[in-house]
């Protein structure tokens, strides 16, 4: 394989998968070099689920290998939510801020040993004419009762790792990257490369 499509047009993640992908030989590229590529709704009811459709839909239309990932927060007391709703939890308009806000008042009264959580990412890659693999890791934590730091995105800064003491907006970014959900999949992945690539299909 010399290239690989990343289906985001979200230039941190594409830099994640080509400092992976550099030792291997292949082409790293992005949506942002196919600007015509599918926009899939992400209607599953699994991360997996919809990384399959987005690698899928991509896939088909540019007839060659793509990797699509989906990922998001799963809150215990809640069910596991917000899930697959991570992104537009409190509405529309992906509002970092408003989806926080709503979390901790859905967890108002919970006590600390009951706000378990875990930031999830599951990884699919579609090949032409290969079953389509899938990775998936996890990252536990606790939902802390306010926010606090100003790194990362989306639900880091209520994120709590009792191991660090700290949020994971409270990390540096290496520090984030050493243990994140994201940073496991992609160590997964490259370990599994190369049976991924020799069509072995579904994993976890
Ligand atoms: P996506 O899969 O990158 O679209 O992420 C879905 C949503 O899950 C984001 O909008 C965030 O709300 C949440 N999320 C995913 N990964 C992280 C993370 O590393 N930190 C904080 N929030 C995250």
């Amino acid at each position: 394989m010399k290239e690989i499509v990343i289906a985001t047009k979200n230039a941190g993640k594409v830099r994640e998968f080509a400092a992976l992908f550099a030792k291997r030989g292949v082409e790293v590229k992005s949506l942002l070099d196919f600007p015509d590529a599918p926009d899939v709704a992400e209607t599953g009811s699994t991360f997996a689920d919809n990384a399959v459709l987005k690698a899928e839909a991509a896939s088909r239309r540019l007839k060659r290998p793509v990797i699509a990932d989906d990922s998001g927060l799963v809150v215990d007391a809640l069910g596991g939510r917000p899930g697959v709703h991570s992104a537009r939890y409190a509405g529309e308009d992906k509002n970092d801020a408003r989806n926080i806000a709503k979390l901790l008042r859905e967890l108002d009264g919970v006590p600390m040993e009951q706000r378990t959580a875990r930031f999830h990412c599951a990884l699919a890659v579609a090949i032409p004419g290969r079953p389509t693999a899938v990775v998936e890791a996890t990252c536990d934590g606790y939902i802390a009762e306010a926010p606090r730091g100003e790194g990362g995105f989306g639900y880091d800064p209520v994120f709590y790792l009792p191991e660090r003491g700290k949020t994971m907006a409270e990390l540096a970014p290496e520090e984030k990257n050493q243990i994140s959900h994201r940073a496991k999949a992609l160590t997964k992945l490259d370990e599994q490369w190369e049976e991924i690539v020799g069509g072995k299909g579904r994993t976890e």
